[in-house]
Order: C-alpha cells, then structure tokens, then sequence
C-alpha cells in the first residue's frame, strides 16, 4: 500500500516515495552504507495510485501515462516518456496480447515474452511485487505496447527472475538458446585473450571501421533503473563521478565524467553521432521505464582517446565500453578486461565494499551470470562488435538477409548506428549469445562471423568484375 510510505502531501513526493520506509532491501546492505538509500519505488502500477495522478495532474509531475492519455496528449513524447497499455496500467491482463499471439502464427514475430506469457501466468503474479515492488504488469509493458520487439519483458530487480519465473525463465531459454535454467547449469567468465584462438582475415580486416566490445553491469546494493526511481539513478551517477575521479585508473583509461544535465545539446549530439554515447530516444526502451526522469542521472566518462568509455544510466546503471578505429579485436578486448577491473577496484575503494563479506559488487548469481534489465544481456552483459562496410552485400540481399545468415553463426547484424537504427554505409555485425559461454567464445564467434560476411562481399566483388570483364568482351 503506497500510503503507508507518503510523508507529505505532494503528489509528486508520493509517486517518488520518500526515505527510509521504501529503502531498497534487496539483498544483505554493505556494512559501510549504512545511509539507506532512497529509492522510488512508487513508479510501480497502482491503480489507486495513478487515478490520484490523473486527477491531480496539473499541479504535479506525471511519471505514468497510459496509451489513451498519450494519444491526447502532445507533451508526452513516446520516445522518452513511460507510456502504459491501458489495461496494464490498470493491473489486468491485456487481451491484446492474444492478437499478437494469433497475428504471429500468420507469420512475423511477436516477442519472446507475448510467446511465453499467459492469461493464467498473468493472473498467478499480478499482485505479487518483488524486493522493490517491480510488477509483472511493467515488466511486460513493451512487449504488450510494441509487439514487434524482440525480447519484450524487463526486470526491476534480480528478484524479479525468479518472483516471475513462469515468465522469465523460458523467455531466457529462448533467447539463449540451449541454456537450461534447471540448475544443471552456471555460467562462468573468462576475460582471457589468449582464449581466443582465432584472427580476422586481412580482407575482413580492410573493411572493418571500427570495433567495439561492451559490457552491461549493475551494481548489487541499487535495484536495476526500471525498478527504481530518480534518486536510484542519482545515487548511482553520484558514486560513479567520485568513482571516476578517483586513481582506480590505468594511465590510458583515465579521462572526463559528464552529466546530461551539464552537457550542451550540441556536445550530447556530437557524441551520440560519433558512436560514443546512447541515443535515449527509442520507443520501446521508453516503454519498459528506461528513459523516466530524462536526463537527470545520466552521463558518460571517457578516456582522453575515447577508446574507454563509460555509459551511465541508459537502462543498466553501467555500460563499460572499449573501441578503436579499425579491426585490432584482440586490443580492444584486452582493455575492456582492463577497464572492468578498474572501475570495480575504483566501486569497491569508494563503497568500502568487500566481496567476502558483501557478496558480488555486480549483481549477479551463479546461474544468470551478470544480472541485466533485459533477459537478453544476462550472463555475459557482453556485445563485442566491428562496424564493417560490406556494400555489395547490403545491395543484394538487405540488413534482414545479413542478419539471417549473422544469426545462423551465432551473431546479429544491426544498422549504421545500433539497435533499431538504419543501414546507412556500414552494418554492425555483433555476438548473439551471451549467456553460458566464456567472453573470449563471444568474440571468436563475432570474428568468425566478420570473415564469412567478408568473404561474401569479396565473392560478390569477384562476380560483378568478371561480368564486367565479360560485358567488355561483347
Ligand atoms: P549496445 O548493445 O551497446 O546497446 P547499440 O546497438 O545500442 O549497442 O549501439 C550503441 C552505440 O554503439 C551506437 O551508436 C552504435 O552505432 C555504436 N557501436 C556499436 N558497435 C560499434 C562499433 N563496432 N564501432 C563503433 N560504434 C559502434
Ligand atoms: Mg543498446
């Protein structure tokens, strides 16, 4: 009952929560944080809560707003803003996902939690809530509002995997494929260069832009972003700025903190167009909560020569990133194994944190790996990409015919600039899997891949000089 946490009248400090009475009590608190930590959790579904902000809503800042309210409404920007289904906002099971079901056995796909959840499923957790009050109603918002996407569900917590097991574990299965979730299994990490055994081709090499590896990482004393609030993602960015002006750093990976909230429009733009900051700015990560209280709480650190970098509360409070012009995968990858290791000794000196005691500074378990807001990225947390310039190929058969062929080989081709992005001259040809294998397997899986993309583009470029030698002929 959210009233029992109001300590004031304003709507406003009630939908944020406020003190101690919403504290996160997730897992065992470090002994040296003994200060709680505020943390919203109001932002969960309550009908009695939201019909309180409608009413009320010219005096106070809405978090919420359901689909029909949006419609109406031209201040409220899908794009950022957390939009409801209707009948999810109101703790029901939206019908519509039945459509969605029915409308993919005509072909399409529908996302991966619209295959696994049902009526029933629905109604067995819908008044459960977990550690930090995530709902079954928020985590399947974006699936139920955007049934084109692929995963559909998010987590508020680590609890949230396991208080809706019905729903997570055969979404998790799904995705990564051939992963039991019956405990036969766990997941173990191996940061090893040497591990990887094979190289790109020098041909692969000549087409490569540049490339990327990054891991997500959250961190196990907060709730995970959707779950929590402003002050959550406030704390977080607070920590993380003392964290980066610290001496955890390697000589190469020190850099420069900035806050969107301090950063002109321009400087945010420019680094979101060079490929080193997230765009904000997508509908269906709107939906599962990613982009409430834009921008506060949000920022980047980079080294001087932006080949480490640090994004902060996207979705997962942390994003730790190593990229470089051109195709030296091994460097890249040697350095995020570096960096990782920096900014978890930087955490630990700053929290006073000690894993024997406190558990895992990253919030993970034996069996998830890594813990992450979507299903997609547990386990490793890694996508290891290279942007490549394979034009003859984008000509001929498309990003879809691409990524049909990335994905039998363990990999997925997205646009020019990421996820949901189009194809302008480049693909970004990344690991698929991530969960149940070591790092140095998703690496060697994305540069296998880069060699058969290549070796295509060649065999095409081949083709079309032969049939102008030919057409010369005539
Ligand atoms: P993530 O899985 O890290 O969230 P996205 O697909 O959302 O990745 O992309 C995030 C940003 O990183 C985008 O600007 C994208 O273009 C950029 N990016 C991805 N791979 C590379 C790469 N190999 N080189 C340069 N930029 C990259
Ligand atoms: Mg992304």
């Amino acid at each position: 009952d959210w009233s029992s946490d109001v300590c004031s009248s304003d709507l406003n400090s009630r939908r944020m929560g406020c003190g101690s009475s919403s504290a996160y009590k997730g897992g065992e608190e470090p002994k040296e944080n003994k200060e709680e930590i505020p943390n919203d959790t109001k932002n969960i579904v309550d009908v009695e809560d939201d019909k309180v902000a409608v009413e009320s809503s010219s005096s106070t800042k809405k978090v919420i707003w359901t689909q029909s309210e949006a419609k109406d409404d031209s201040n409220v920007d899908p794009n950022f803003n957390l939009i409801m289904n209707d009948s999810l906002m109101k703790n029901e099971w939206p019908a519509v996902i039945e459509d969605h079901k029915k409308a993919s056995e005509e072909g399409g796909h529908v996302s991966l939690m619209a295959q696994c959840i049902s009526k029933e499923i629905f109604e067995k957790y819908k008044d459960t809530k977990t550690k930090t009050g995530w709902t079954i109603a928020r985590a399947i918002n974006t699936g139920t509002c955007y049934p084109s996407s692929f995963v559909g569900c998010h987590a508020g917590d680590k609890e949230s995997y396991y208080d809706f097991k019905d729903l997570f574990f055969p979404v998790v299965e799904k995705y990564h494929k051939g992963y039991k979730l019956d405990g036969s299994m766990s997941h173990v990490t191996n940061m090893d260069v040497d591990n990887i055994k094979i190289d790109l081709t020098d041909s692969a090499k000549a087409k490569i832009i540049s490339t990327r590896i990054r891991v997500a990482r959250n961190l196990s004393f907060f709730p995970l972003n959707p779950g929590g609030g402003l002050d959550n993602r406030m704390a977080v960015a607070d920590l993380m700025e003392k964290v980066f002006a610290s001496d955890s750093f390697d000589d190469d990976l020190k850099g420069n903190f900035f806050r969107h909230t301090t950063m002109t429009e321009e400087q945010t733009q420019s680094l979101v167009d060079d490929h080193f900051l997230f765009r904000g700015k997508d509908k269906m990560q709107a939906a599962s909560g990613y982009h409430q209280y834009w921008p506060e709480g949000r920022g980047v650190f980079h080294s001087k020569s932006k080949e480490f970098v640090v994004w902060l509360n996207e979705g997962d409070h942390l994003r730790i990133i190593s990229m470089e012009q051109g195709g030296d995968v091994k460097r890249v990858f040697e350095r995020l194994g570096r960096a990782i290791k920096c900014v978890k000794e930087g955490i630990k000196n700053i929290k006073s944190y000690d894993e024997e005691k406190d558990g895992p500074l990253f919030m993970s378990d034996e069996m998830f790996g890594m813990i992450t807001c979507c299903p997609s990225n547990l386990g490793t947390g890694m996508r290891g990409s290279v942007h490549i310039k394979v034009p003859l190929l984008i000509a001929k058969m498309g990003l879809d015919g691409i990524d049909k062929i990335c994905r039998e080989i363990n990999c997925q081709a997205r646009g020019s600039s990421g996820e949901h992005s189009e194809v302008v001259d480049r693909i970004d040809v990344s690991n698929w899997r991530r969960l149940g294998y070591q790092e140095s397997q998703l690496v060697t899986d994305m540069i296998t891949c880069v060699n058969k993309i290549s070796a295509m583009e060649d065999d095409l470029a081949q083709e079309s000089t032969v049939m102008v030698a030919e057409s010369d002929m005539e």
